[in-house]
């Protein structure tokens, strides 16, 4: 499979923080959700892919080039919506119409109205009138309009409403049915990416704890419910952390099936991102 991310032995040392030998291939035509507590190393790790922040150390490719320059072209099939990125207060959707068009070969005018129509979002009011909803939605279909092969999206969900997250997703499922388009997008609300990724990066701390399917993380891991005496019946191996609360305990498993066979007692719990991101980060890891 080819990919459309490559990221190598990534450092980057902050007086405070550190990102810490980040290893990330991002295959084409798949959604990568990247998940992780606040000050994890999220906005750094996608900042560094974009070439916003320069000084590190390792390799990230994109398309398959390393070299500045080279990527600079590739800005065209790229479509990116930053956290902490604003449009002027001043424009209209309009006057972002303009500058796109004069930015982007492969603007498409049609399209970007379209979303905006779409979306409830007026041409000609100043964007400073728009509320952070609007405003995202609007990064949103900007990133969108121009045919980009790929999204770089930073929380792009913040801010919108349970009803506006529900259309952005299914503009980001509808931009996957071309087969060629890959995603990766940071998000916290995990329950975004339990409807649409394909897989999960965990990062904790400034380094990638693991990537894996959604599918296996939601079906084959799960919470293990049992009395604080029979913890100690789980093998090390089978407990990949744990929480104990005063009479019980909750065992991170891996596998629920080779679990049920295995042991004979503990109710098996389905575990949502939400859970399993909070476990890896507050449990107890053995080995
Ligand atoms: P996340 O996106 O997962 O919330 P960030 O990548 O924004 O995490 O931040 C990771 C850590 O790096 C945080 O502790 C933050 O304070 C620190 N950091 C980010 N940018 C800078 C900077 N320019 N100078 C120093 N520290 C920074």
């Amino acid at each position: 499979m080819e990919n459309v991310i490559q990221i190598k032995n990534l450092e980057k040392k902050y007086d405070d923080f550190t990102l810490k030998n980040i290893n990330l291939d991002i295959p084409k035509g798949v959604i990568m959700g990247f998940i992780g507590k606040n000050g994890a190393g999220k906005t750094t790790t996608i900042k560094i892919i974009l070439d916003i922040i320069k000084k590190y150390s390792g390799e990230v490719k994109i398309f398959g080039c390393s070299e500045v320059e080279d990527k600079e072209k590739l800005k065209e099939d790229i479509g990116v919506v930053l956290d902490d990125m604003f449009f002027p207060e001043l424009l209209t959707a309009n006057d972002i119409n303009a500058i796109m068009k004069s930015i982007f070969k492969k603007w498409d005018e049609k399209l970007f109205y379209s979303y905006l129509k779409n979306f409830d979002l007026p041409r000609n009011k100043q964007i400073k009138t728009f509320s952070e909803g609007m405003h995202k939605k609007l990064e949103i279909i900007t990133a969108l309009s121009h045919h980009p092969k790929l999204l770089i999206l930073d929380e792009p969900t913040t801010g919108l409403d349970p009803i506006a997250r529900r259309e952005v997703l299914d503009l980001f499922q509808e931009f996957m049915q071309n087969e060629e388009n890959t995603i990766f997008l940071s998000t916290h609300i995990t329950t975004d990416l339990e409807k649409i990724a394909d897989y999960i990066t965990f990062i904790d701390n400034g380094e990638i704890l693991f990537t894996k399917p959604c599918r296996e993380l939601l079906e084959d891991w799960a919470i293990v419910k049992c009395k604080s005496k029979d913890l100690e019946k789980i093998a090390i191996e089978d407990r990949i952390r744990y929480i104990k609360e005063k009479y019980d305990v909750e065992v991170l498993i891996s596998n629920k099936k080779e679990f049920k066979k295995k042991y004979d007692f503990g109710v098996i719990d389905k575990i949502t991102l939400e859970e399993l991101m909070l476990l890896i980060i507050k449990g107890v890891k053995e080995c």
